[in-house]
Parts: structure tokens; C-alpha cells; sequence
């Protein structure tokens, strides 16, 4: 939409959210963690017929409004083909080239903060990051200080957040620390919502933004070559919108279910899905969260300003990929108390919050055809094993005895208490791949400009087209990505 902005065409947006509100519950941990105020209620199932609730958010914006705005490019090999464990990952049909002039424009749209030349996995890059590293907050910089004297290569965390450490007065982020998982209150994060729709919606353009409106179906003519019009509904209103060109970018999961319940005659099995692979492939990454404790406070507000990526491909003793290491938001008690038994007190946990240091871990897994979105009677159900766990729990530990060699040489209690908790199911903030692009119709749903292969005027421009998911947050490869193909569609509307 906001590549699109100015190409003179009429272009309508249906959003099934609407505008997250501004409320005072939008920094409150209980009503963000305890009562999933910004996830949707609905209900998926596993393929064994589990419920469950998906740590998913329908808002203008989408889940960018909550996301922890770390925004990282792919690295070089990533488009490769990587060798892992339990199998290798798609090449894709691009490569990193064709991706950096637009890495280096989504790094300027969502006001990237970071430091060139700090990450040992970074790629090429055409130009510096747009905006000056965060800054780590002294305990933060005693980690960092302690894993460079150690011969570590932590480096500051790229970040989309609209700080001005220079003049802080004026600076619209406050640095606060209910950034990660938290909508932000003061509209300072840079997300889809501020930094392009809004943008995009001024009166001298013409687009139109039509919020809780949830697009149900796509209907094709006769030939099942062309799409002629979307349904749609609003509330048990139901409605339905023509144009020339559509684009699904509903994420990667409702963006596949969209396809696969728009089945009609020629394309009984939904469309764009001559291949089979649409819904498949369902990649969301190894994820774990990690709590390091030690008898060190931890006053540390903005906490999300530090990564390390030594492990990324492997060390001397394990020659695979492992994968990322970041920070998270500082936890609190009542982002702790979910995990914690019934009887913990609330003053242990505010002592185990104000001791933590707060890790993140993501590993690649594996896009497998049998990892899958399907629907029946329009129940979403989700099918996804587990991939590449040996060298995500290779990583996780390798972590833990490199926090306990910091220890041993400064400020860590030597027998601190950590606390790992792998993300279930339901934990699906990174999804991707359900629409994956590719050359080969047989095998991909896309071509390598985001148009289905069996359909002359229908985009996927998601998640849902990653070949393979790497190791770094994705966003900012989607983000890259829609402006990649909306060069594509500004040319084919010339
Ligand atoms: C807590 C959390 C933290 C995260 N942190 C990071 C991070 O630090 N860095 C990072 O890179 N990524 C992060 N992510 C992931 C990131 O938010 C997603 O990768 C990204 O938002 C996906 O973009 P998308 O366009 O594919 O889908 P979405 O952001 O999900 O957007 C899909 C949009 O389509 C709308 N929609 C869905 N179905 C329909 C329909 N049928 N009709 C009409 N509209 C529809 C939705 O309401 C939404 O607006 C995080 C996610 C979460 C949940
Ligand atoms: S840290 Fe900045 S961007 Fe994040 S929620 Fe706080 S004010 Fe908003």
C-alpha cells in the first residue's frame, strides 16, 4: 500500500481490525500477557483435534503493533541453501542483491537504529544504518564489556524505534520498557500502522482503508485465470469489491487459508494451489526465552539493544547453523507470574524480574510440505513438527555456559538460576512461507514477483513467501519485499 501511494490508481485496503486503541492498557503487562488483550479470541486446532489460542493480532497495522521492532536483514548464505542437521533449505530464486536496495529503503521507512560493522554474520550493506545505534544501559554494557573481553562479537541490536538519544526533550520514544510485546501508547515504534498506513492515507491520494472488514473469499471468471471480485464481511454484513489487480497480505497463515477457502470448479483444491504447496511449508521458528538471574540488579528499562551472532553457522565443536541470540523487553513480575507455580509470592518473582537479564534464542526450522495450514467447515487447523532442535538446544546451551564464563570473571553470582522456556504452538509471531515463490509452478505457489503462478492478477505480499526462514526476525524482509514488488506492480500499471 505505501509503495503504492503514489501511483495515481484507486486502491481500497480491507483491514478485518481496526486502529488498536490508545489506552492505558496498552503498557499493562496483565491485560497484554495475562488477559491476551490484543490477540484475537478465536480458536485453532491442532491436527489432532487440540484447541488453541494464537499469540496472533488483528489491527491496522497487524502485528507489527506489538512486535519488538528488531529488524533484521537475511544474511548473504541464507538465500543459499543452508545445510542443517535435518535436511537443507530451499535456495531461493533470489538472491541477497536483489534484496539489499530495498533492505537499505525498509531500513529508512521503519527508522532503523544500528551499528555497521559490529555483527559478524552481517551482509554487504549499500549505506549505513539510517539512525545511530541504541544505546546499552550500564548493565547492559557490562554484559557487552564482558563478552568483548571474552572474544564474543556482541553488537547492538538494529532496532525500528523513534529515539533521539541526542535530544531526548524532543524525542518521541521515551526508551521505556514496555516496548516488546506491548503496543506502543505514545505511537513511537515504528510499525506498519504509523510509519504506512497513516502516512498513506492523506486526502491527495487515493486510497481507501475500510477497517473490520475480513475478505472471505477470492471469486475467479470463468476461465479460473483472472480474479474478479473479493466477498467480504462485517459483522453479518456481507459485501463484495471488484478491481483489476488484488493483493492478499492477511499474514502467512490467514493469507493461505483466504486461497485454499476461495476453491471453486477450476481450482477445487483453492486457488493458486496447482502445486499442492499452498498452506504448506508453515515455518515459525525455533523460539525460546531465557531468564539469566544473578545477585546483579538489573535496572535496566530498554533492554532490547544487544545481540550476538557468533553461533549463528555453527562453532568448532557443532559445524551446523545454531542460530541468534538477542535481547527482549526487561520482564516483570506479572510477565514472570504465568510461568510461576500458584504459590510463588509476588515478591519473589518482583526479585527474580529486578535480577534477570532476558534472552532470546531463534533457530531456523525446516520448510517441510507435512508443516501445514488446512481448513475444514472453516475451522483453521495447524499441522507443525518440530525441525532442527539439535542445533537450537545446542544454542541455548552454548549460551548458558558463556553467561556462566562471564560469571566466573566478574559480577555474576556463579550458581545463578536460569530459566528456559521454549514457545509453544500457539507462538506464532514469526510465521512464514505458506505461499513460498519460486520458478517452478510445480513447486511454489508465486513467481518472483509475488504473483500466484496460476492466476494473472492475484499478489501474496506476506510472510507467506519465504523459500526458508533463517534465523533473524523477519519482518524486515517482508517489509523489503512489499516495496520489491510494489516497483513490480507501479511498472505493470504504467
Ligand atoms: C509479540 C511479537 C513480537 C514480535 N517481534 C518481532 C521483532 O522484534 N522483529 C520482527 O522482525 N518481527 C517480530 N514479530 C513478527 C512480526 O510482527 C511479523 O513477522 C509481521 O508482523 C508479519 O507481517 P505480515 O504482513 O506477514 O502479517 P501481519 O502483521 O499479521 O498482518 C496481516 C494483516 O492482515 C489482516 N488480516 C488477516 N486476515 C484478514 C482477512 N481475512 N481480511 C482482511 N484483513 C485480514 C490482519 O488484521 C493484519 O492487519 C513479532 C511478533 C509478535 C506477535
Ligand atoms: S520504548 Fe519507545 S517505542 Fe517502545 S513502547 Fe516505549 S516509547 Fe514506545
Amino acid at each position: 500500500m505505501h509503495a503504492l501511494k503514489n501511483s495515481g490508481k484507486k486502491i481500497l485496503v480491507l483491514e478485518r481490525g481496526v486502529y488498536l486503541p490508545r489506552e492505558k492498557e496498552n503498557w499493562d503487562s496483565i491485560a497484554v500477557f495475562h488477559h491476551d488483550r490484543y490477540h484475537t479470541k478465536e480458536v485453532w486446532k491442532t491436527n489432532d483435534d487440540k484447541d488453541f489460542h494464537p499469540q496472533t493480532g488483528y489491527w491496522v497495522g497487524g502485528n507489527t503493533k506489538v512486535y519488538g521492532a528488531a529488524l533484521f536483514r537475511l544474511r548473504e548464505k541464507n538465500f543459499e541453501g543452508v545445510t542443517h542437521p535435518d535436511g537443507i533449505t530451499p535456495e531461493w530464486p533470489l538472491k541477497y542483491k536483489d534484496f539489499e536496495p530495498y533492505y537499505t529503503q525498509a531500513e529508512k521507512l521503519y527508522n532503523v537504529h544500528g551499528q555497521c560493522g559490529e555483527d559478524p554474520t552481517e551482509p554487504y550493506r549499500s549505506s549505513e544504518y539510517p539512525n545511530p545505534p541504541v544505546s546499552h544501559e550500564p548493565r547492559i554494557q557490562e554484559i557487552h564489556d564482558e563478552l568483548k573481553a571474552k572474544g564474543y562479537s556482541p553488537f547492538r541490536l538494529p532496532i525500528g524505534v523513534r529515539l533521539n538519544e541526542q535530544d531526548t526533550l524532543n524525542s518521541p520514544c521515551i526508551r521505556c520498557d514496555t516496548c516488546d510485546g506491548f503496543p506502543c501508547m505514545i505511537h513511537a515504534k515504528a510499525d506498519s500502522d504509523i510509519n504506512c498506513v497513516r502516512p498513506s492515507l492523506s486526502s491527495d491520494v487515493n486510497i481507501t482503508l475500510m477497517t473490520e472488514m475480513k475478505a472471505t473469499k477470492l471469486i475467479t471468471d470463468a476461465s479460473g485465470k483472472a480474479i474478479v471480485s473479493v466477498e467480504a464481511e462485517r459483522g453479518d454484513e456481507k459485501f463484495s469489491f471488484t478491481a483489476d489487480i488484488f493483493v492478499v497480505a492477511a499474514g502467512a497463515i490467514n493469507s493461505a487459508v483466504l486461497l485454499l477457502k476461495s476453491a471453486n470448479e477450476t481450482h477445487p483444491d483453492g486457488l493458486a494451489n496447482s502445486s499442492g504447496m499452498t498452506g504448506r511449508n508453515l515455518m515459525k521458528h525455533n523460539n525460546a526465552a531465557m531468564l539469566a538471574i544473578s545477585t546483579k540488579p538489573n535496572p535496566t528499562k530498554f533492554q532490547k539493544t544487544l545481540a550476538v551472532n557468533d553461533f549463528y553457522w555453527g562453532d568448532d565443536e557443532f559445524k551446523f547453523p545454531m542460530g541468534h541470540v538477542q535481547l527482549m523487553g526487561k520482564s516483570n513480575k506479572d510477565q514472570l507470574s504465568p510461568d510461576a507455580p500458584f504459590f510463588t509470592p509476588g515478591l519473589v518473582l518482583d526479585e527474580m524480574a529486578s535480577h534477570s537479564v532476558d534472552w532470546w534464542f531463534t533457530g531456523e526450522d525446516l520448510p517441510m510440505p507435512e508443516n501445514r495450514v488446512t481448513i475444514k467447515n472453516e475451522q483453521i487447523y495447524l499441522q507443525y513438527t518440530e525441525t532442527n532442535i539439535q542445533g537450537f538446544t545446542r544454542l541455548k546451551d552454548k549460551w548458558q555456559s558463556v553467561l556462566k564464563e562471564v560469571d566466573n570473571v566478574s559480577h555474576f553470582v556463579p550458581h545463578s538460576l536460569y530459566l528456559k522456556k521454549n514457545i509453544p504452538l500457539e507462538g506464532l509471531a514469526h510465521q512464514c512461507g505458506t505461499c513460498r515463490f519460486g520458478n517452478d509452478p510445480k513447486t511454489s505457489v508465486l513467481d518472483i514477483n509475488c504473483k500466484t503462478h496460476d492466476t494473472d492478477n492475484l499478489y501474496v505480499v506476506d510472510g507467506s513467501f519465504f523459500p526458508s526462514s533463517g534465523a533473524v526476525n523477519p519482518s524486515l524482509t517482508i517489509i523489503a519485499n512489499a516495496l520489491r514488488v510494489g516497483d513490480h506492480l507501479l511498472e505493470r500499471m504504467k
